[in-house]
């Protein structure tokens, strides 16, 4: 390398980006940290659940990295519209793309899209506020809900619509979805998995927590406990930690008197949805049409013919994301994730493209906890360090200067918003919490947020 710092573009601001950062900023690069958002932090901002903050202390070492000489961010910048991958490549010596996986999957089945079925996505977005979603309606004046899918995400939607609203209103949950969910009266919640307890992704303090709740007790059939020959072998001959204790915890819950709490989450397995029905064609959801699976020897859910209809009022899917194509960025449609090898974007033969790289969500799919970053970052940062030594950066053919850089965005991207123009906007909320006891409320517009970080 010569003297002077090679700068590096990195695209995200949620964990994955900042470890990205962190570590190319401990190795001597410069670093500028873009998001489409005023905001930074992704998903620990506008994924973690409100009721978890102490998840969300991590961001004091974002903060940190953030501090940090040769650090900057951009935020409210959209990359494909406001500024081209191309651009970015004028300008600096590598990209990493830390953008997550914003789609989520689908069950493409019929009455997906009636009123009262949404994603798991799109509810969780609103009750933290995300800009995007804070306008979305959802009917809560449903008795029963249920929930696709045995993840931790599915958990999180789970207990957000039985926690009180006492436990609701202490936290960062938007002030939108705190009416909402104040007024809801959504007193039973099914969460339904394909498969059995042993091959749910839920992790132990999670599905401990469901056993904990103070209004809601957790329902599970013990029939549902009896496992199938195959499940009973793969947790004896491979099982896992975590599926050893998801089982004990399961088989717990399987024993419980309820306590008649005034709410209940009921966890019903090796069910598969086939329909979401309702009253007619386009009316809203009255029910799921589901079918009873068995487990084949290689743990896949086979169905057994055996249907029921479980009443309910509101569909939560969460069975997973997928990310979105970046344009000019190279995708593999097929995993959903932007094509790499171990972090180092690759072109159709598989070549890497020099000075291009991703991490996080987009680069190994959604999987693990906010910590698994960490590793998965400085991976990646391995390989460009790898890369710089080598000579195979990116070249710049524009303008490397920073201050032009600045400059250039600040003319191509109105609203733009730098570091300081968030920490605007942090004092601002929280200084709105504080009186409420609340770590903050959230501004959700884009154009207040702006206002106040330019203000
Ligand atoms: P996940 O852990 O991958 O779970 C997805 C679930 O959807 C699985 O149970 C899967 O079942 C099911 N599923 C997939 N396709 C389905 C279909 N067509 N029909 C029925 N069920 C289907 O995903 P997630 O819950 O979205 O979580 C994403 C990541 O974030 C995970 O790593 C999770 O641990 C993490 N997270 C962590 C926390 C926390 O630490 N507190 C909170 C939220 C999320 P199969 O196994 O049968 O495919």
């Amino acid at each position: 390398m010569t003297d002077e710092p090679k700068r590096v573009a990195v695209v995200g601001a949620g964990p994955a980006g900042f470890y990205a950062c962190e570590d190319l900023l401990k190795h001597g690069f410069e670093v500028d940290l873009f998001d489409v958002l005023p905001t930074p932090f992704g998903l620990v901002r506008a994924g973690v659940a409100p009721d978890h903050p102490k998840l969300k202390t991590v961001t004091r070492r974002y903060e940190k990295t953030a501090s940090e000489p040769g650090f900057r961010f951009f935020g409210g910048v959209e990359l494909g519209s406001d500024v081209m991958r191309s651009e970015l490549f004028e300008r600096y010596h590598a990209v990493i793309y830390a953008v997550g996986t914003s789609d989520d999957n689908r069950l493409g089945i019929a009455g997906e899209d009636r009123p009262g079925s949404h994603s798991a996505t799109e509810f969780v977005a609103w009750y933290n506020g995300h800009p995007d979603y804070a306008e979305r309606e959802f009917d809560l004046s449903v008795g029963t809900a249920v929930v696709i899918g045995n993840g931790n995400v599915a958990i999180d939607v789970a207990r957000m619509l039985v926690l009180d609203p006492d436990e609701i209103k202490v936290t960062d949950t938007a002030d939108h979805a705190i009416t909402g969910l104040g007024a809801a009266s959504v007193e039973h919640v099914i969460m339904l998995g394909r498969r059995g307890p042993v091959q749910a992704a839920f992790t132990n303090p999670e599905l401990l927590e469901l056993g904990e709740l103070k209004r809601s007790d957790v329902i599970v059939d013990p029939a549902d406990m009896q496992l199938d020959e195959y499940s009973a072998k793969w947790l004896e001959e491979h099982g896992d930690k975590t599926a050893r204790r998801n089982v004990e915890i399961l088989t717990d819950y399987s024993q419980r008197e309820p306590q008649g709490k005034s709410h209940r989450i009921e966890l019903r397995f090796l069910r598969s949805p086939m329909e979401i029905v309702g009253d007619d064609d386009e009316g809203r959801v009255s029910g799921i049409r589901v079918v009873k699976n068995r487990l084949s020897e290689e743990l896949r859910a086979v169905p057994t013919g055996e249907e029921e209809v479980i009443e309910c009022g509101l569909v939560l899917r969460s069975i997973g994301y997928r990310g979105r194509p970046l344009p000019d960025v190279p995708f593999d449609e097929r995993r959903g994730l932007i094509r790499n090898e171990g972090g180092r974007v690759t072109d159709e033969e598989g070549r890497p493209i020099p000075g291009e790289y991703a991490v996080g969500w987009i680069k190994r799919g959604p999987s693990g906890v906010i910590g698994t970053n960490k590793k998965d970052a400085s991976d990646t940062i391995a390989r460009l360090l790898e890369d710089a030594e080598a000579g195979k950066l990116n070249e710049p053919a524009g303008e490397t200067d920073p201050d032009a850089i600045e400059a250039w965005l600040k003319a191509e991207v109105p609203g733009l918003v730098t570091w300081e123009g968030w920490n605007k906007i942090d004092r601002h909320e929280t200084t709105a919490g504080e009186p409420h006891g609340r770590p903050r409320v959230k501004v959700v517009s884009v154009a207040e947020m702006q206002q106040i970080a330019g203000g």
